[in-house]
């Protein structure tokens, strides 16, 4: 590869007069610019744009695409993300005519299929969470959880019950407590055991009839199935409170336990993590909530509802909290769920949770001698080791390794979160790699640890940007070229 093309910016390339297109002589009248446009609508310079050839343009962007990490190149085992590798049939599924190039302003009567296709997710999606009712519209996981608190709050107004508090455990994900507080409660955290679960005295301690709802992440993000869940679930309904569900972790326990089956009255899926639509640029993603009966009618409207043997979208919900995105969410990525789902069926996502479990626990056994996994010896989905005693040892940090683990070829686990694992690293292989990869990169883990500390902080060497000065980064931002620089 060309690596000085590629680290150019295109302002850099520019060379006075290069064109990509060459135009032909206007053979229609013209007229100046400025007997068309007012005056103060013109600018008196040209604007400083880059003067290149379609080349030179289409190398730059090319060569920059293949400077990416990502699912298709790469072993990506970021903890908490579920990276799996998003079937290439899905994409081209979502990609037909009949999906893509609808309008949500078409008549309900022209868009009966992908009614359809929603009105079966909806069903899908109910029947994986043990939730009757479904709201495909929340564009993400966090706008979920944001959602399905809304919901919350407008139940208990509705009864007239003045709950102010969410509880949240100190493992949870930021976007709990960011998503309780943006739906107007107020946040207190529950401790965990030092085995990771729920200080159940702690929760006793906490809960009260101030509790609207308990938010609760199972498996956890530590990897662990909370095997107290249905005590847990009792001590917060019978002080009148909701359970919630975080369901990023579905990927573990898909075909194999129900949410609602263990006490959740509430949750989100992310499709983009458990059903396999690409991930990681930023989205588009979806959050699509599942519910308790008493609670569905304060989803959001419009739901998509079934009439004799069409299908419609029912506006008519008095108490709904409203909408709470355009239209009926990211319906491409809800189409690919569609697909990834019905491809595999029931057998094929209880297959899924048992393969993505195996994967993780044959990583743990074959990593922990060299990184040790301070909660335990067995996991679900994913597992939590920790680089304290490399930290003290040697001073080699887990930003230093995380960072070596690009040049070898490999992305690095989610870092320094959860926040209750000292130097965490987080790592979720999924279902979808096989043994191979998953010995390739226990193998380089191995041999990192051993390597001069001197090395591992200057890591990557080998690519073509080592460490940017991270907090310069997200201070000082430099979004706009200007001419001189
Ligand atoms: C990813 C994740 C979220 C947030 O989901 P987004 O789709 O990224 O908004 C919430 N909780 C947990 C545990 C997660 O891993």
């Amino acid at each position: 590869m060309n690596n000085t093309l590629s680290t150019q910016l295109l302002f850099e390339l520019s060379k006075p007069g290069c064109r990509a297109a060459q135009l032909p002589e206007c053979d229609v009248p013209t007229k100046p610019i400025d007997q068309l446009l007012p005056k103060d609508s013109l600018s008196n310079t040209a604007p400083p744009l880059p003067e290149l050839s379609e080349p030179d343009v289409v190398r730059h962007f090319t060569n920059l695409s293949t400077r990416n990490f990502s699912v298709d190149t790469h072993f990506y085992p970021l903890g908490s993300c579920t990276m799996k590798y998003n079937p290439k049939r899905n994409e081209r599924l979502a990609a037909l005519p009949g999906m893509a190039d609808l309008h949500p302003y078409q008549p309900e009567s022209t868009l009966q299929g992908m009614l359809a296709l929603l009105h079966q997710c909806q069903h899908m999606l109910a029947e994986i969470a043990g939730l009757p009712a479904v709201s495909l519209q929340p564009a993400a996981g966090a706008h979920g959880e944001m959602t399905a608190m809304l919901v919350a709050a407008a139940y208990f107004r509705d009864r007239g019950e003045k709950r102010t508090t969410v509880l949240i455990p100190d493992s949870a994900h930021g976007t709990n407590p960011a998503s309780a507080a943006m739906a107007g409660f107020t946040v207190a955290t529950v401790k965990s055991t030092p085995e990771g679960f729920v200080n159940l005295d702690d929760l006793t301690a906490k809960v009260n009839e101030q509790t609207a709802v308990f938010m609760i992440t199972n498996p956890n993000t530590l990897g662990l199935f909370e095997p107290r869940i249905g005590r847990i679930a009792r001590t917060v309904h019978e002080a009148g409170g909701l359970v919630y569900l975080d369901g990023a972790n579905m990927n573990a326990i898909l075909g194999v336990a129900r949410p609602g089956d263990f006490g959740a009255d509430l949750m989100h899926f992310n499709p983009h993590k458990t059903f396999s639509s690409p991930h990681g640029g930023g989205g588009p993603g979806a959050g699509p909530i599942a519910v308790a009966e008493r609670l569905a009618p304060y989803l959001p409207t419009p739901v998509v509802a079934k009439d004799g043997g069409g299908f419609r979208l029912d506006y008519d919900r008095p108490k709904s909290i409203g909408r709470v995105r355009s239209f009926f969410g990211n319906v491409g990525v809800l189409v690919r769920m569609y697909c990834y789902i019905r491809s595999h069926g029931p057998e094929g996502l209880r297959r899924i949770a048992e393969d993505a479990v195996l994967n993780a626990n044959y990583l743990l056994h074959r990593v922990k001698d060299f990184v040790p996994v301070p909660h335990g010896g067995r996991c679900m989905h994913e597992f939590v080791a920790s680089g304290a005693k490399l930290k003290s040892d040697r001073g080699v940090s887990t930003m230093d390794v995380a960072k070596r683990l690009l040049d070898y070829g490999f992305h690095a686990p989610t870092v320094y979160f959860p926040l209750v694992v000292r130097e965490a690293m987080m790592i979720e292989p999924t279902e979808s790699e096989s043994r191979a990869t998953l010995d390739a990169f226990a193998e380089a883990l191995a041999k990192i640890v051993e390597e001069p500390a001197e090395l591992l902080h200057d890591a990557p060497r080998d690519l073509p940007i080592s460490r940017p000065d991270e907090v310069q980064a997200a201070r000082k931002p430099v979004l706009r070229w200007k001419e001189g620089d």
